[in-house]
């Protein structure tokens, strides 16, 4: 077991985590990183990202994590691989397991976690991603300019990517598994009054279909058991995801969906020295841009605070 005592830990690698580490490196807070299970986060499984301001031609997701991981290191960020196990911020420092074997202490943990697209988990639909199945309208849906593409969900998300999407392809497919919309109704009534929307009620995907890119698929009425193709250029995913915060359960004061809750306007949790940034906490932008500059207000609120609570740090 090896104990360090760390000014500003940041747990988690994707664009929250690598500018608030930017942030703290460059205020002399030497953060520590710890990179995750996906190092590079929810990036590092997109192709092109061309939303993010100052790459004119775009850039491919994993190189930009690549360039946001240097930009930490130059500044003098640990970048360490591992996962947090267990956390105790019952007091300061705060205690941090990692891989269930290092222990660490903390005077400030920066959380940076992320969350996870969630997928329906058939064979064709891994196949397929990134050649035509993403989980992320905003991201790619103008690959699609001009074609007709389906999209999976019945909540707020699949409803406000519908109607992202019916703006851009010829046409759009909502394919909802049940007879109703889990959305809210202004949403539902949005995607009902946009014609080149159409609903598909009690329906499931079977298959996506396409060798190496998505060229149909292969729908299932589940009263009937009636199958049918549909030709199709892109298959969107919008059935949730899921905050990667359970390892701070207990501790973080959270919504019902696991959702890390900030102070409104700032990155403080319930627990002082304690700041979320990025997915972790926000269920309802989700962009690489959103997430940096909440990162950015991570890094300053824990350097405020250690200004403010000035502990011997070893
Ligand atoms: P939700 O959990 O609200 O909805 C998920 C949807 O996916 C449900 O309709 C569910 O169907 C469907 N689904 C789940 N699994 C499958 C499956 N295997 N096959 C087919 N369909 C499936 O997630 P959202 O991301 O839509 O929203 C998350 C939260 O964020 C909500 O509280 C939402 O209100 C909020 N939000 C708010 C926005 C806003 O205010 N502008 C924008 C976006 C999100 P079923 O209904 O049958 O369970």
């Amino acid at each position: 077991m090896s104990t360090q005592n760390i000014e500003c830990l940041i747990i988690g690698s994707g664009p929250a985590g690598y500018t608030a580490a930017i942030y703290a490196a460059r205020a002399d807070m030497k953060p520590v990183m710890y990179a995750g299970m996906q190092p590079g986060g929810q990036l590092t499984i997109t192709t092109d990202v061309e939303n993010y301001p100052g790459y004119p031609d775009g850039i491919m997701g994993p190189e930009m994590m690549e360039l946001f991981r240097k930009q930490a290191e130059r500044f003098g960020t640990d970048v360490r691989y591992g996962m947090v196990t267990k956390v105790d911020f019952s007091q300061r420092p705060f205690k941090i397991e990692v891989d269930e074997s290092q222990h660490l202490l903390a005077e400030t943990v920066i959380i940076a976690t992320g969350a996870s697209a969630k997928w329906l988990g058939i064979p064709s639909e891994q196949k397929l991603n990134g050649k035509g199945v993403s989980a992320c309208a905003v991201c790619d849906g103008f690959f699609f300019r001009g074609k007709e593409v389906a999209i999976v969900g019945a909540g707020d998300t699949a409803c406000e990517e519908a109607s992202y999407l019916a703006k851009i392809c010829s046409k759009v497919y909502m394919l909802v598994r049940r007879d109703s919309f889990r959305a809210s109704k202004a949403m539902q009534h949005r995607v009902q009054n946009t014609p080149n929307i159409e609903i598909l009620f009690n329906t499931e995907t079977d298959e996506i279909l396409g060798e190496n890119k998505v060229e149909g698929m292969r729908v299932k009425n589940s009263q009937t058991g009636q199958t049918k193709e549909i030709a199709i250029q892109g298959f969107f995913v919008a059935i949730g995801h899921q905050p990667n915060t359970d390892v701070f359960k207990g501790w973080i004061d959270m919504d019902e969906t696991g959702y890390i809750k900030t102070l409104p306007g700032t990155s403080k949790t319930n627990i002082e020295g304690v700041f979320a940034c990025g997915d972790a906490q926000d269920k309802v932008y989700r962009q690489a841009v959103t997430a940096a500059g909440s990162g950015c207000m991570a890094a300053l609120d824990a350097e405020r605070f250690l200004a403010a609570n000035k502990h011997a740090v070893a």
